[in-house]
């Protein structure tokens, strides 16, 4: 008899372009366990209508988070690649799941504090973001969701939502959904211009090496990457924009290059342009399989959308089995 493999899934806002720590927290634990797992993996463009865009650009924003995804090794016949709003039971299940979701816990998100000051007039797409992000997890009965930290209090917010829902219709319909385990720990890459902040497609271009950045964008933008004036003579502690630095340098450099460079910091002798230096060609390095399959990709952007179509097939007929027995066990067939 087939086993049934675990289900996986996990999404990307097309809200520009996907850069090294989407790349790190949700695609690569995604392709390495595309053989082992039942992977849904979403384009969630209604996540990215909930922030300021221009209609014009999503169409391409769409494709480009499909090639990205693809040129990193997805294989579209291993996983379900597709788009949030093909599927139309994400947002019927998020309103059925609204009605068992509290005003006062959305309130408390980070996200939504964060969007609401950032973007002043913050619509009530923000504060349900939530609640749609539980929806497309819990639609797929999904029980590993692979993120970076940013959203772990979304993924925590969708836990208490699926246990709250087969409490109250008292049927296990929903797996308690957690973090995949495919990285040491929930991954938060800083913005290289803010290490205050987290590296984000909507923080711009300075915040963010994108995947398709050519070598000398690479190396311009981490040459003015936030640092210190140097590794101090009293603490060994280092700065959050050169921790960032040695962690982006862990995740792309082969273990002897971070060790020397690790070595050299502690004792004191590391310059942050030799440091920077050796990141740059590392990125450079790490990303340049994934730029040349993306070239090819975006030559041939038919064969994506047929990907996109094959995936909506997929996870329409999975969604559409899962809406029906939220909807039996709500008394609503
Ligand atoms: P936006 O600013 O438009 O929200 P984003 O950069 O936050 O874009 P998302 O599409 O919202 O990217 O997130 C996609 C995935 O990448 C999520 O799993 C998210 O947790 C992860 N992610 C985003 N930024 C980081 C980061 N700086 N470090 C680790 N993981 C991240
Ligand atoms: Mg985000």
């Amino acid at each position: 008899m087939k086993k049934e493999k675990p289900i996986l899934f996990t999404g990307i806002r097309p809200t520009g372009e996907v850069h090294i720590a989407n790349l790190l927290a949700a695609i690569y634990p995604a392709v390495k366990a595309q053989d082992d797992y039942e992977e849904y993996l979403c384009i969630v463009d209604l996540h990215a209508i909930t922030t300021p865009y221009n209609p014009e650009d999503m169409s391409q924003a769409i494709k480009e988070v499909a090639v990205d995804y693809l040129a990193a090794g997805i294989n579209p016949d291993k996983v379900v690649l597709f788009v949030q709003s093909h599927i139309p039971y994400h947002t019927e299940l998020m309103w059925l799941l609204n009605t068992i979701t509290s005003v006062g816990e959305l309130q408390r998100m980070t996200q939504y504090k964060e969007f609401k000051s950032r973007y002043k007039d913050a619509k009530a797409g923000i504060l349900n973001y939530p609640v749609l992000m539980a929806a497309d997890i819990l639609l797929y009965k999904a029980k590993y969701v692979p993120v970076g930290e940013d959203q772990m209090q979304h993924l925590e917010l969708a836990r208490d939502i699926a246990k709250r829902f087969n409490q109250t219709f008292k049927k296990e319909v929903f797996p308690i959904p957690e973090l995949a385990k495919l990285t040491e720990k929930p991954l938060r890459i800083k913005a290289l211009n803010n290490p205050k902040n987290k590296m984000s497609k909507s923080l711009g271009p300075k915040s963010y090496i994108a995947i398709a950045d050519d070598p000398d964008t690479i190396r311009r933008k981490i040459s003015s990457a936030v640092t210190d004036t140097g590794p101090s003579q009293d603490t060994e502690k280092m700065s959050a924009g050169v921790a960032n630095l040695f962690l982006l340098l862990r995740l792309t450099a082969d273990e002897k290059t971070y060790n020397h460079m690790e070595e050299h910091y502690k004792n004191k002798t590391l310059k942050y342009v030799e440091l920077k230096a050796v990141l740059a060609e590392s990125i450079i390095d790490f990303l340049k399989p994934i730029q040349e399959k993306r070239e090819e990709l975006l030559d041939n952007i038919d064969y994506v959308a047929k990907v996109l179509s094959e995936g909506r097939e997929k996870a329409y007929h999975k969604a559409g089995q899962v809406i029906k027995e939220v909807k039996e066990v709500m008394g609503l067939l």
